[in-house]
């Protein structure tokens, strides 16, 4: 990932912000998740879903951490099967301040009747136990509130993975925002099939019903020692940029939470701003490459797609909700977070 220079970036951050908060005064925000820019606040990239050998990965937590850091990430949360990895050592061998940290997590590894239920916790004070329940849907919100009780912060794994998880399971589980809409693992069906929605028509039809979800992409790599098997889940396939105050776990994970964030398969913004009157995004181009952004609504409706970069949508406010993906030439997207237009 080029660098931009960091009197540009900081240029940038401070025009952006005194534009923001002129808009965002003269106008009454009409949507729950408008993040007015600060000076402060810097893009992260990182990855949240990763194992090593203290699960089901092929290599050490220190080989592991190495690969993002050296891939030019700035965090990586590590995610083995109901194992708490512990990240103090890793820290003091490869943290630095603003420039690289691992957080720890876990993959709270459930099931129901066969179906398997995962659900990472990041940032957690404690192991947390797979609950079990009665139902999909029930484990799911058992082992969600288990996780919040620990102060960790839930994403749900890969729905499609053995088709466990429906829209209709995301739309009714409670105190969750994140989800995985793009997962690198080769057996997770990320596109669904068979009559089976994919998982970004799972997350319009979650946010069709009026339940705001966020969207995130990740490796959940398990092998970095064999690149040339197709059957390998490797490293480097999705990722999250996250605008937070502080390369710190409670900043990075907060902003998570609270969806400042986008997702990416390849796609790098250099800026994205909602107010109450438009969406901005503008794409980081690449010379080799064409793109195309879609702003899409209820029901999974394309509202609008431009070419033109920046591309600014204006918010109509009947939309229900509107969220843009950004289309690469070469299949590569990045996804914004939706926001809620009441
Ligand atoms: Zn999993
Ligand atoms: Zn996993």
């Amino acid at each position: 990932m080029p660098k931009l220079s960091s009197a540009f970036l900081t240029n940038t951050l401070v025009c952006v912000a005194i534009i923001t908060i002129i808009v965002v005064a003269a106008t009454r925000p009409m949507f729950t998740n408008v993040s007015a820019a600060q000076p402060k606040l810097r893009w992260y990239k990182g990855n949240t879903h990763t194992h090593t050998l203290n699960s089901d990965g092929d290599s050490t937590p220190d080989e592991v951490v190495r690969w993002y850091r050296e891939h030019q990430y700035q965090f990586l949360v590590l995610t083995d099967h109901n194992y708490l990895t512990s990240v103090d050592g890793l820290n003091a061998l490869h943290g630095a301040d603003e420039k690289f940290l691992v957080i720890k997590g876990e993959e709270v590894t459930d099931e129901y009747q066969k179906k398997p239920i995962h659900i990472n916790s990041l940032n957690p004070a404690a192991l947390v136990k797979p609950q079990g329940g009665t139902s999909v849907l029930d484990a799911m919100q058992r082992d969600v509130d288990a996780i919040r009780a620990a102060r960790g912060v839930p994403h749900i794994n890969h729905p499609n993975f053995y088709w466990a998880i429906t829209a209709d399971d995301l739309r009714q589980l409670q105190n969750n925002r994140l989800f995985e809409i793009y997962n690198g693992h080769p057996q997770v069906n990320n596109l669904g099939g068979g009559g089976v929605p994919g998982l970004e028509e799972m997350w319009d039809i979650v946010l069709s019903s009026g339940k705001l979800l966020y969207g995130i992409a990740v490796d959940d790599a398990h092998h970095f020692k064999r690149p040339w098997d197709a059957n390998a889940s490797t490293p480097g396939h999705g990722w999250v940029y996250v605008r937070a105050e502080s390369l710190s776990p409670t900043s990075i994970i907060a902003a998570l939470d609270r969806g400042d964030f986008y997702a990416s398969t390849g796609v790098e913004l250099t800026e994205y701003e909602a107010t109450a009157k438009q969406i901005t995004i503008t794409i980081k181009e690449t010379k080799y490459s064409k793109y195309r952004t879609q702003f899409i609504g209820q029901n999974g409706k394309v509202l609008q797609e431009l070419t033109a970069n920046p591309a600014t949508y204006a918010v109509r406010g009947n939309e229900g909700y509107v969220r843009a993906k950004v289309i690469e030439s070469n299949g590569q997207s990045a996804w914004t977070q939706p926001i809620q237009v009441r």
